[in-house]
């Protein structure tokens, strides 16, 4: 996925709602975009203020330098959840910098209703991808990823059944 595609889509689909209208939405385009680190884990998006701006003194794009995406958003499968990521930095770089109220209330406004809830499991996701261990269930084979081994002292969840370490290099799928 071409960074600069998702951008055009999403600023089309701003332009479509009546409640945004007012705003410089088509400005957003200027905006530079970019990638987060492909091993960050916590952060899916940011919008990145001029130096010197302070988020309280946002008043539109031109005090945006850059908005970064992470990479491992930009493929089919994130596609959807990338795009919504895009229209909440963008509600930020339109002078929004809270996740307060009236933020939250616009960010609902965005039409795609399943994106707007895929937040949890793309965190699932980047975690997976990131561990060193998946802590396995001998008997449901549910997976638990972790970053240090489980030594048999943590249970599954489901069957209470002690889990094993597997290493997560052998069964991970190139990312
Ligand atoms: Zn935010
Ligand atoms: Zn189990």
């Amino acid at each position: 996925m071409v960074l600069e595609d998702i951008a055009r889509t999403v600023v089309v689909k701003m332009q479509q709602i009546p409640q945004l209208s007012l705003l410089p939405v088509a400005e957003l385009e200027k905006i530079p975009l970019g990638r987060l680190r492909r091993d960050a884990t916590r952060l899916h998006a940011v919008c990145r203020y001029q130096k010197g701006v302070r988020k309280s003194e946002i008043s539109g794009p031109n005090d945006v330098r850059c908005v970064d995406l992470h990479p491992a958003a930009l493929t089919v499968d994130w596609q959807r959840y990338a795009e919504f990521l895009l229209y909440h930095e963008y509600l930020h770089a339109l002078g929004f910098a809270g996740h307060d109220r009236t933020f939250r209330d616009l960010e609902a406004l965005w039409p795609d209703e399943e994106a707007r809830t895929m937040g949890k499991s793309f965190g699932n996701h980047l975690r997976t991808r990131a561990a060193k261990w998946l802590w396995t269930c001998p008997q449901c084979s549910k997976e638990y990823a972790r970053n240090r081994r489980g030594r048999g002292r943590y249970r599954c969840r489901e069957c209470s059944i002690a889990l094993v370490d597997v290493k997560a290099e052998a069964v991970k799928p190139k990312a």
